[in-house]
């Protein structure tokens, strides 16, 4: 598919990085070319449409292709932060990294009771933080209907991770 080779000519791999041994996926070139960038929202956007009544986009690169989706389907856009950077009242779910652990927040009563909630990033590596995401959705009333990525890391399990929450699962690129 077109759309799957600009992507792999776009996004650039930089090996050992933050640390040593890992090969991380800079995405940031695909801002420099705006057709493109709407080529990945009306991806992502036809995989939810008709489907959600809101999207929650996880800290900070999920907000960049969330919002949009969120606009283009006309729905609410709920901002999943790490802890300390939303004011109160808050809902907050820990979740444990590979060495110590992590919180993520949203504002309280921004996620409505019985609303179907796609929860959007970047990038799905060992599904962690999205796992958080979930039940933080989850304990809030709310129904994870949909996943979506930009890129689905294979090899790393996200996936799987994922699959009790019965919701569909998308990413665009591999
Ligand atoms: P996970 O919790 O699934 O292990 O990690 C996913 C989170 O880490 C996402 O929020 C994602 O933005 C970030 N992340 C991990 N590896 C990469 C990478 O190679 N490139 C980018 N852009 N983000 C990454």
């Amino acid at each position: 598919q077109e759309l799957i080779s600009k992507l792999e000519n776009t996004i650039e791999n930089i090996a050992d990085f933050p640390i040593p041994g890992i090969q991380f996926k800079d995405i940031s070139p695909i801002f420099l070319d705006p057709q493109l960038y709407e080529e990945v929202i009306e991806d992502l956007v036809a995989f939810s449409k008709g489907k959600i009544d809101a999207v929650c986009g996880i800290e900070s690169r999920g907000y960049l292709f969330g919002i949009a989706i969120a606009v283009a389907l006309q729905v609410p856009f709920i901002l999943i932060r790490k802890k300390g950077k939303l004011p109160p009242p808050l809902v907050s779910e820990k979740y444990d990294l590979e060495y110590g652990s992590a919180e993520i927040e949203t504002r309280k009563g921004q996620i409505k009771k019985g609303q179907r909630i796609l929860i959007h990033d970047d990038l799905l590596a060992t599904g962690g933080t999205t796992e958080a995401a979930a039940k933080l959705v989850k304990k809030q009333g709310a129904k994870v209907v949909q996943f979506s990525f930009l890129i689905g890391l294979k090899d790393l399990k996200g996936e799987e991770r994922l699959k009790r929450f019965n919701a569909e699962i998308y990413h665009t690129l591999e």
